[in-house]
């Protein structure tokens, strides 16, 4: 078959036949959805083609692979995307003007996979597009959720959430794939029975089970004919109603079982940075891990004999503790299935999980109760139990009589499973998502780990594909670099520092804001069709696009806009550059503290937007349903990026480096990657502010941060913080937001006041803003700022982060595809 892409006629033939065999439409009768599912079928095929020749190649040169196990992977649209790493986005744009219908208005018709709630299943989205592009044999494994993330509409100032029903139209770039279908068993109990060798055999009895069958997903590389899979589960009942079970009284088993793998998938859990210990929650983390594990070791086993040598051809990646019982279902396949002995099937891995962790907030650490565990996995149960009891005898070997030490590191303690602990001990790798991070992990919350297992620690610091966040996502910024230093940074964004030639040249200045300008206009339509606000595209557009938790302080900037107000209000003829704050944020369902600082935000907006005595020079905007389509407006419009985490709390942030990728300047504390940021920019290029990582855990470690202390002497804060029970804000209601009010101030709350401290911070994040806006008023001195980070952003690409897993963790193959014609 030819590759119709490059073939204009051929292409537009083939989404007439689509429309036709698909709805028995013409063109003309079509909706726009219909030719969306046409067009995608038609570059469905071009993409199934390469993905042959890649299984081919697989097949031919055996290279090592990586499972990458996530709950989450949140990939948003592929058409765009993948017609961009086809290189064909221009072609088939170009190819369906010709027939009058617009490129932007197909890709809007496309729901976004939202199979993740935020930086955590965004990173592993770019890692699957980096990996592909560097021609590295990749499968990503996870959960075909029927609802992914919750749509977020705002009613009345509150958040509102609705079903994502992203499958009701059917979505073509999956691939159901039941001949790679297993079994996964719950429940039930083990029996031991004697076996021929003379050892025990451990047998599940009395089980319920389900069965898990793939759905594949292409990963399309960018211009190498790689494409990769994402596998995603979905779970069926093991039998239909069989009268028969009826007659054995087996009636409400097939019930159960049915009901099992009905609820299994259904949604994701809408958590971000916060576990939820629900028993189904655990089952969603077995299910999906089983049944990739079954995958991987029957392809290997399909080109291998020897199981012992596992590690030489697959790694496993563990994306946060989420799929931690992938090292113990491993372990039950080489005993129970391939009858290895404990010390073969543990030598075996320990050579092939690592893991990845995510945080160190105590409330997102997976703690499970052993009687959950226990009843659910009973088998996987006893292997974590020896896992345990092995691992505490290398303690004691370590720490002799130091019960002290074996209590707290133990993997069951308690009453408890700790997955992190799991993890570490059964993996080979340890690493954390920046440097910040990992050394936090390594001197405080792991260091005990750290000491017994220093060799396993390492720093992978995350990144971002460039591929979607510039060249999908602003076009004119990607069309302008490459006019200036070429193509070659869409594969290799360290290419970017050549950019540094131009941040003193007046024409390029001028060419970058004007672009900046056009995406402004462009969002600020977005705006005024969504929000029905007019925001006012030469105002400086200050951003915070991110999950809503108290850590990451939205509330700290809406604060500081009341504050700003205030002083507009007070000193009407005071200079003041305008500025529009624009929010985005979804809340977990049951976050009380989050979803009210939703309704603060919008109820801010409300009486600010209305107020013309302020003469437009500020305005506040909450963008509905932030996603990862919409995001890739938002960053492109961006001047000023809001990365003001609670130091040490915020691991990495990836939405850091997208903005800076796109041409904003960063107001942000000492945290997560914005410090390697700030190390490749220049301090000078950036606003920070705030206290460092080491003063804020001084503070919590000696409890000496009293919020009473700041209300009592500084005014202004004062002020703001009375508006929040005073009525102001919310038409005389001074109940409404008091429990924001008491998250700040009362001492009363289990824990201390202000936990984030957003009031110890305030002045100097105002300082901070103060610093911006002097800045921006500096036409020259911004455009040269802005273009600088942009110059510097090479590190944070997603393609060097992969390639260091690749090089210190997973030592995979290159491989490269070529495509003969069938
Ligand atoms: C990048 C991204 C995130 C992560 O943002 P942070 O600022 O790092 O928390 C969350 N959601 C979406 C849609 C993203 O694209």
């Amino acid at each position: 078959m030819k590759n119709i892409l490059f073939d204009k006629k051929e292409f537009i033939k083939c989404v007439k036949d689509n429309v036709k065999t698909l709805y028995r439409k013409t063109m003309e009768e079509a909706s726009e959805q219909e030719v969306f599912q046409a067009v995608s079928y038609a570059v469905k095929d071009v993409i199934i083609d390469n993905w042959l020749a890649t299984q081919q190649t697989f097949d031919k040169e055996d290279p090592k692979m990586v499972y990458y196990m996530s709950m989450e992977f949140l990939m948003g649209r592929a058409l765009g995307n993948n017609l961009i790493n086809l290189t064909a986005y221009k072609e088939v744009k170009e190819a369906l003007d010709e027939i009058g219908f617009d490129l932007n208005m197909i890709e809007d018709q496309e729901p976004d996979p939202a199979l993740g709630n935020g930086g955590l299943g965004r990173l592993a989205a770019c890692f699957m597009d980096s990996l592909a592009t560097l021609g590295y044999a990749a499968y990503g494994c996870g959960i075909r959720y029927r609802y992914g993330m919750f749509k977020q509409k705002i009613k009345d100032g509150y958040q509102v959430e609705v079903p994502d029903n992203w499958l009701k139209n059917g979505y073509p770039f999956e691939l159901r794939r039941p001949e790679h279908s297993f079994e996964v068993k719950f429940g039930g109990y083990v029996q031991a029975e004697p076996a021929e060798n003379g050892r025990t055999k451990f047998v599940q009895k009395n089980y319920q089970s389900v069965l898990a069958v793939p759905y594949d997903m292409p990963i399309v590389g960018y211009n190498n004919n790689m494409v990769n899979t994402l596998m995603i589960w979905d779970a069926e009942p093991m039998e239909c109603f069989e009268l028969d079970s009826f007659d054995k009284g087996d009636y409400r088993k097939a019930v159960e079982q049915e009901n099992l793998a009905r609820n299994l998938v259904e949604v994701l859990y809408p958590n971000d940075n916060h576990i939820q210990g629900k028993e189904l929650r655990l089952k969603q983390q077995y299910f999906f891990v089983s049944a990739s594990v079954q995958r991987a070791v029957a392809r290997y086993k399909k080109y291998h004999p020897d199981i012992h040598k596992l590690s030489e051809k697959v790694t496993i990646q563990m994306n946060d503790t989420h799929p931690t019982v992938a090292v113990a279902e491993l372990m039950r396949i080489l005993l129970d299935e391939e009858g290895l002995t404990w010390d073969e099937a543990w030598a075996i891995t320990t050579k092939t999980c690592a893991y990845t962790n995510h945080t160190i907030m105590a409330e997102a650490l997976e703690k499970w109760p052993i009687e959950i565990f226990s009843r659910l996995l009973p088998r996987i149960y006893q292997i974590v139990e020896e896992i345990n009891r092995r691992f505490l005898l290398e303690v004691e070997e370590e720490y002799p009589g130091n019960q002290y030490k074996k209590d707290k590191m133990a993997i069951i303690h308690d009453g408890q499973v700790k997955m992190a602990h799991l993890a570490i001990v059964a993996g080979y790798s340890v690493n954390g998502v920046a440097r910040l991070h990992t050394e936090i992990l390594k001197k405080q919350e792991l260091k005990d780990f750290y000491e017994l297992f220093p060799q396993k620690f390492n720093n992978k610091t995350n990144g971002i594909t460039q591929r979607r966040f510039l060249y999908h996502g602003n076009p004119l910024l990607a069309e302008w670099v490459s006019n200036k230093i070429g193509n070659d940074w869409i594969t290799d964004l360290s290419h970017m520092e050549k950019l540094a030639v131009y941040v003193d040249d007046p024409k390029a200045q001028q060419e970058f804001m004007q672009i900046k300008y056009q995406n402004k206009l462009r969002l600020a339509k977005y705006i005024q069709e969504h929000n029905g606000i007019e925001v006012d595209p030469r105002s400086i557009f200050d951003v915070q696009v991110k999950r809503l938790h108290e850590y990451k302080r939205q509330l700290m900037n809406i604060l500081h806009v009341m504050y700003l107000y205030n002083k507009i209000k007070e000193h009407p003829d005071m200079e003041f550059y305008p500025r529009t704050f624009i929010f985005g944020a979804k809340a977990a369902a049951g976050y009380k503290n989050a979803k009210l600082t939703i309704k603060l935000i919008n109820a801010v907006a409300d009486v600010i937007n209305h107020d013309a005595s302020i003469d437009n020079k500020l305005k506040v905007v909450f963008i509905e349903d932030y996603k990862v389509s919409n995001a890739e407006w938002i960053f492109a419009a961006a001047d000023v990026s809001e990365q003001i985490s609670t130091a040490s709390k915020e691991a990495s942030g990836t939405g850091n480096m997208k903005f800076m990728l796109n041409g904003a300047a960063t107001i942000g504390t000492m945290d997560g990657a914005n410090v390697e940021m700030a190390e490749e920019v220049g301090k000078e290029n950036m606003f920070i502010f705030g206290m460092s990582s080491d003063e804020v855990i001084a503070h919590e470690q000696n409890r000496d941060y009293n919020p009473m202390d700041i209300f009592n002497q500084d005014q202004e804060i004062r002020q703001v913080l009375m508006q929040l029970i005073n009525g102001f804000y919310s038409g005389n209601d001074t109940e409404l937001f008091r429990d924001l009010y008491n998250s700040l101030l009362n001492t009363q709350c289990t824990q201390f006041a202000d936990t984030y401290f957003c009031l110890k911070d305030f002045r100097s994040y105002a300082e901070a803003q103060e610093r911006v806006e002097k800045a921006y008023r500096d036409e020259k001195g911004w455009a040269k700022l802005v273009m600088l980070n942009v110059a510097h952003v090479g590190k944070f690409s997603s393609d060097r982060t992969i390639q260091e897993y690749v090089d210190d963790i997973w030592h995979l193959d290159k491989v490269k595809v070529t495509v003969t014609e069938q």
